[in-house]
């Protein structure tokens, strides 16, 4: 039963009615019906009515959790309770809704009984708390690794459940190709969505288009007059959408990466409120994608750390271990509850000291940085190497926070890089240092000498004989030979003393802080000593002895490089002597070096230049006193020397490889010569012609010799080669067979200087040889009581067995000749018949004697 509007009231009442009128509050009274009875200006204007309209309402009608029969009990606990609290939604007249606050207060007045409300609005607070709810809610699924998907879907759907006039959709900035992409839009129709799939951000695109574009929110209150939606507007009319506000989502204060959209099925002009809260979404939206895209990042480098080869240790700022990954498990194999806590200096290896820590830790304080080798023990003993680097996180502020150390093993590489670093330092075949360190130490201990004004004794050692000893026995002999030699060089030096090994037979000894030469003496004659002994190899008792040059820094030279060739200028003359001895440098060697360089430059002019002649020295047949035969002598007319002796040019011109030249050009000469010295003076005439073992190198230009000798029928035996018994030695197959060609292009074959060397009547019998020269030492003391006698006889007995003939060389006496002719000695050649001539000369000796013989 609604009662009269403010009919046959007090005026008391009337007052009251009129003051409530005016109170802010809501006021409402309702009877136990449910209707309303008073309802203050606040509160119906609140509801969107009018006074009149008011009263024809009862509490069903604006608040639609009511039933009449909840109404009924709410109204009989009121009754007992007095007074209620609480809330519930009030719908207005426009359909919306409006969450209030209910004190609800149960009053009697004049017999009837009332529900006297003050009701407050409670819209912020609602949206206060529905806020904070989707906020915790948003920030609980980004920590449990939600999908940003999921996330973003429910801040969507939790706006659009607070209002459901709103549709909303969050866009997010595809980074390579700059348009907008769909990421959640749970209630735009799908069509529309699909539409503007790929937006382009621009100036006028629609308002989430034009708001990534400017940075800034885009309220477009009416689409269809808004000239931003110019292009869309059609789309939009199609889905019924007809406003849209559109809040960009930007990162780090700039960069845009998305926008959030509502949209309303009606034109709409945002409240401030609207777009406060629309700023809130969106900013929670960027909370959300930048915690999502912070959390894949850590889930990546947790990955990485936990998954990569490389080793990683994490240290706070004190450098104390925080964290390990199973990669440093595996390398050192401490676990990562044996190291955390721990300074890693307590797992690194004594090599390194406080100092080498502390120089890495102002490293690290000054530039953040570090890196290099750093030796570890593992957890097993053993140690290792590691390659680490050592870098600094900030944190918020800027200050150093964490240290990662980075490392990995490099124990095997640096172990293959120590062993190439050996092979290019040590001769593999005795492990002495080789030429290159030794040249390197040389230079360190000459730089010390300086410093401390002591003395560097160097001594250069070449073996004596070694070739020949390398060629009886075989490589693997000479390698043995090589070993035990720097074996026993070992035992004479200090271990402050540095032997090497320079290659082939050639060794150094460097003696350093010495005090006066004596010291040398001691060493050279301990080594010549310790090479007495035999070496065995395998059953043979081999005998080898040493040559040594020694030389004295800083006496001798200036720097390393003049010592080196000091010494070896020094052990050339301990050769020359007679080896098996040592020799002092001395200034004199160091002019004789320079004339021997000197002589090797003219050497190259000389034959152009027409500096060689050759002479002849007759051989004399005894018996008969018939001169069929002549050695070619080769000579060296120098521009200021005068004539040079072969023995000094012929090893200059081996050494300069002008060996070749000068022999080929010898041997033409002679072939010309003897031919026309059969027409003149014998047919049979021979020149005998020198050939070096170091033309049996390249025997290319032979060819051309065999040709000439094949073109000329007068040829055969014309001439005889010379070789000597190192020729032999070197016996390899090649050389055999260049001797054949010789002997089978009609060239004999004599062999020089025959007991001087590795006389093995072997080597000959091996080869067809024509002829034996006795060298001129056996000749020199030749008497028929001399020692050498029996020795001269012996060797021409056995020559003749072996079917050679035999020249004695050097005879230069009467008593010589007759105890040769009476052994038997097939030839003679000597100063006693001729020194050797000039071919001018030559033929006036033969003609002088072929008109006069004996
Ligand atoms: P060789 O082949 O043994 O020559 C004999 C050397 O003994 C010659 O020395 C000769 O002058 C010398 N001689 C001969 N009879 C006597 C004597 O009764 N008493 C003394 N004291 N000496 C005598 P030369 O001419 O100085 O030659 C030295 C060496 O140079 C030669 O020794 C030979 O090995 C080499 N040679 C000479 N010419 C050539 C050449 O054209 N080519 C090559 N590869 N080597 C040559
Ligand atoms: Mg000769
Ligand atoms: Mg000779």
């Amino acid at each position: 039963m609604p009662v009269a509007k403010g009919e046959g009231l007090t005026d008391f009442e009337l007052f009251s009615r009129f003051s409530l009128d005016k109170v802010q509050d809501w006021i409402t009274w309702l009877n136990a019906a449910g209707d309303l009875v008073y309802v203050n200006e606040a509160a119906y204007k609140a509801l969107g009515y009018s006074k009149e309209e008011v009263y024809g309402l009862n509490i069903f009608q604006i608040d639609e959790s009511y039933s009449p029969a909840s109404w009924a009990a709410h109204f009989a606990s009121l009754k007992t309770l007095g007074a209620k609290t609480f809330e519930t939604q009030h719908r207005k007249k426009d359909g919306s809704v409006l969450p209030v606050e209910i004190n609800s207060n149960y009053i009697e007045y004049n017999g009837h009984e009332y529900n006297c409300a003050i009701v407050r609005p409670i819209i912020e607070r609602k949206r206060a708390e529905t806020r904070e709810h989707i906020k915790n809610h948003v920030l609980d699924l980004v920590a449990r690794n939600a999908p940003l998907k999921s996330i973003l879907g429910y801040l969507v759907q939790g706006v659009e459940e607070e209002n459901p006039e709103r549709l909303c959709s969050i866009l997010l900035l595809d980074k390579s190709n700059q348009v907008l992409k769909n990421y959640v839009a749970p209630s735009l129709p799908k069509g529309y969505c699909e539409a503007i799939e790929n937006l382009e951000v621009g100036p006028s695109v629609g308002s989430c288009g034009t708001a990534a574009f400017r940075g800034k929110p885009v309220i477009v209150e009416n689409i269809q007059t808004d000239p931003l939606w110019k292009s869309f507007k059609a789309l939009a009319a199609q889905y019924g959408l007809a406003s849209c506000w559109s809040m960009p989502i930007i990162v780090d204060h700039h960069e845009v990466i998305g926008t959030f959209g509502i949209y309303h099925k009606t034109p709409k002009v945002p409240t401030q409120a609207d777009l406060e809260q629309m700023e809130y979404l969106s900013n929670l939206a960027r909370i959300a994608i930048e915690r999502h895209r912070a959390a894949e990042e850590l889930r990546l480098s947790d990955s990485i750390f936990k998954n990569t080869s490389e080793a990683m240790l994490v240290l706070d700022i004190d450098g104390l271990i925080i964290a390990t990954n199973p990669a440093f498990t595996n390398i050192s194999g401490y676990s990562a509850e044996e190291v955390i806590g721990h300074h890693p200096m307590a797992f690194g290896s004594p090599r390194h000291d406080q100092d080498f820590y502390s120089a890495i830790r102002s490293d690290l304080e000054e530039k953040g940085s570090w890196r290099g080798e750093i030796y570890g023990v593992k957890k097993n003993g053993e140690e290792y190497i590691n390659w680490v680097t050592v870098n600094t996180t900030n944190d918020e502020k800027g200050q150093p926070f964490r240290r990662v150390v980075l490392f990995s093993d490099i124990t095997e590489k640096k172990k293959h890089e120590e062993s190439i670093w050996y092979e290019a330092n040590y001769d593999a075949l005795t492990h002495l240092p080789n030429r290159r360190l030794f040249q390197e130490r040389l230079q360190q201990e000459v730089f010390r000498a300086n410093r401390v004004g002591a003395k560097v004794v160097l001594l250069y050692l070449d073996l004596d004989g070694f070739k020949e000893v390398n060629d009886a026995l075989g490589h693997q002999g000479g390698d043995q030979l090589l070993i035990e030699v720097a074996r026993r060089l070992t035992h004479v030096v200090r271990i402050t003393d540095c032997i090497s090994r320079l290659g082939g037979d050639e060794f150094t000894v460097t003696l350093v802080d010495v005090q006066d030469s004596q010291a040398a003496t001691n060493v050279a004659t301990s080594i010549l000593d310790l090479l007495q002994a035999p070496i065995m190899i395998d059953t043979h008792a081999t005998y080898i002895s040493a040559s040594i040059g020694i030389t004295v820094y800083p006496d001798d030279a200036e720097d390393a490089s003049a010592l080196i060739k000091n010494a070896d200028q020094a052990m050339y003359e301990a050769k020359k002597r007679g080896r098996n001895q040592y020799s002092f440098y001395t200034q004199e060697m160091q002019y004789l070096a320079q004339r021997r360089t000197e002589q090797k430059r003219e050497l190259r002019h000389a034959l152009a230049n027409h500096e060689f002649e050759i002479y002849y020295q007759p051989v004399v047949e005894p018996k008969s006193g018939m001169v069929t035969k002549a050695e070619a002598l080769l000579r060296w007319r120098h521009g200021t020397m005068g004539i040079v002796s072969p023995a000094e040019f012929i090893p200059l011109a081996e050494d300069a490889g002008l060996i070749h030249e000068i022999g080929s050009w010898v041997f033409i000469q002679c072939l010309e010569q003897a031919l026309q010295w059969r027409s003149r003076f014998h047919p049979d005439f021979q020149i005998s012609v020198n050939l070096s073992p170091v033309q049996f190198k390249n025997t290319a230009y032979f060819d051309r010799w065999f040709n000439l000798l094949a073109s000329t029928a007068a040829s055969k035996h014309c001439l005889c080669v010379e070789i000597t018994e190192g020729v032999l030695l070197d016996a390899s197959d090649k050389t055999s067979e260049q001797l054949l060609r010789f002997q089978e292009a009609g060239v004999e074959v004599a062999i020089d200087d025959f007991g001087t060397g590795y006389s093995s009547l072997a080597y000959i019998k091996r080869i067809n040889v024509d002829y034996l020269k006795i060298d001129r030492t056996f000749i020199t003391h030749l008497a028929s009581e001399s020692a050498d006698y029996p020795l001269v006889e012996a060797i021409i007995m056995m020559a003749h067995k072996l079917g050679l003939k035999v020249i004695a060389e050097g005879v230069e006496t009467a008593s010589q000749l007759a105890l040769l002719t009476q052994i038997g000695c097939d030839y003679i050649q000597g100063y006693w018949y001729s020194r050797p001539l000039s071919a001018d000369a030559f033929e006036d000796w033969l003609s002088a004697r072929m008109q006069n013989p004996a």
